[in-house]
């Protein structure tokens, strides 16, 4: 496995990092095993996030008796000094680590968050503190939203950027990136198959790899996943002209049902989070079930059932999105697990 540095951390890692988001779904020891095959074809990199239940543990699990480097990455989203303290304690214990190389600031995706997250003795202080004692080695951010992402790494307070980047959402992660790299950033794209809407693990990775540097995570949850995606890394990355054009295909197919989540359609009438619902297929996709019709990704659609029709989101957002007829899809989606996991619990 090839290898790149991260922005200007000193961490080398592979040129493929692991996304852990999808081991939550399998029982402990097929998660293990997804994630030491990983670290046998020689990722190094593999990143993830207090939010993503068992994850942590199961990479500390996998992680026991391996004696080779691993670059470890995670985040939290807690917004208060004493919830990212917890955070940073509970994620040490659950890898069984004393020092974790790269913490993130999570899902930092509007400017209120970002101003909370450095706040005086706030969130991005008490990474510091933890660097300064040797528990954290780096400190990164992660964002949904390119305003706010752009804005954090102009304050040059942290040391890597995550943010969307795959050959259907583009436009603003290659612009984020230019920017990364003129601040000289550490740029980690997630979402690089765009949540399950590309198919063509070939085409998503070697697109990627056109970017000295940029870092893609995909989210693997088979061993034959990562199995392709490390063939796919190590073969020759340049895009042929048909490769290209088959892109342009997909793109053109899928941009005008593809929500980026850039949220101009806001405010809704009706209080609903549209890019949270729009986004319930991709969630269906890499979540264990009972997560997506309980807690928050079921409010989202139960707020979505109560969408007026009145069509204002339509005339804000810029890809046209038919956004009504997503969000009745989604919801009806939604429904209908929701009866099937309910059936399943009762009996
Ligand atoms: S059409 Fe529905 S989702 Fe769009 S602004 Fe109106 S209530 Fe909100
Ligand atoms: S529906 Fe349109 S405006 Fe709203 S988040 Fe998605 S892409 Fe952006």
């Amino acid at each position: 496995m090839r290898s790149t540095t991260l922005g200007t951390t000193g961490l080398t890692i592979s040129r493929i990092g692991f996304g852990a988001i999808p081991i939550q779904r399998l029982g402990d020891n097929d998660a293990v095993a997804v994630v030491k095959r990983c670290l046998e074809l020689g990722v190094t990199y593999l990143d993830t996030a207090n939010a993503y239940t068992t994850s942590e543990a199961r990479i500390g699990r996998a992680l026991q008796g391996w004696s080779k480097r691993v670059v470890l990455s995670t985040k939290t989203q807690s917004r208060t000094a004493e919830g990212v303290a917890a955070h940073l304690e509970q994620s040490l214990k659950a890898m069984r680590v004393d020092t974790i190389d790269l913490y993130q600031l999570h899902n930092v995706s509007t400017f209120a968050d970002l101003e909370e997250v450095l706040a005086p003795g706030g969130p991005y202080d008490v990474v510091k503190k933890a660097m300064g004692e040797g528990r954290v080695k780096h400190v990164g951010i992660t964002s949904h939203q390119i305003d706010v992402a752009r804005e954090s790494v102009k304050t040059g307070r942290f040391e890597t950027v995550m943010y969307p980047l795959n050959f259907i959402v583009h436009e603003p992660g290659e612009e984020l990136l230019a920017l990364a790299e003129q601040h000289e950033v550490g740029f980690i794209a997630m979402k690089p198959f765009a949540g399950g809407m590309i198919d063509n693990a070939s085409l998503a990775i070697k697109y990627l790899l056109q970017y000295a540097n940029v870092v893609p995570i995909p989210g693997i949850e088979r061993i034959a996943e990562i199995e392709e995606v490390v063939r796919i890394a190590e073969g020759p990355w340049e895009l042929t002209v048909d490769e290209r054009a088959e892109i342009e295909r997909i793109r053109s197919e899928t941009g005008h049902r593809f929500c980026r989540r850039c949220d101009y359609c806001q405010p809704c009438t009706a209080g609903i989070p549209i890019s949270v619902a729009l986004a319930f297929t991709t969630m269906v996709r890499r979540m264990p079930r009972e997560t997506v019709v309980t807690g928050w990704i079921a409010d989202a659609q139960e707020k979505a059932a109560g969408c007026t029709s009145c069509g204002d989101c339509e005339e804000r957002c810029p890809y046209n999105l038919p956004i009504r007829e997503m969000l009745s899809e989604n919801v009806d989606n939604y429904r209908r697990l929701k009866e099937e996991w309910q059936t399943s619990h009762r009996g």
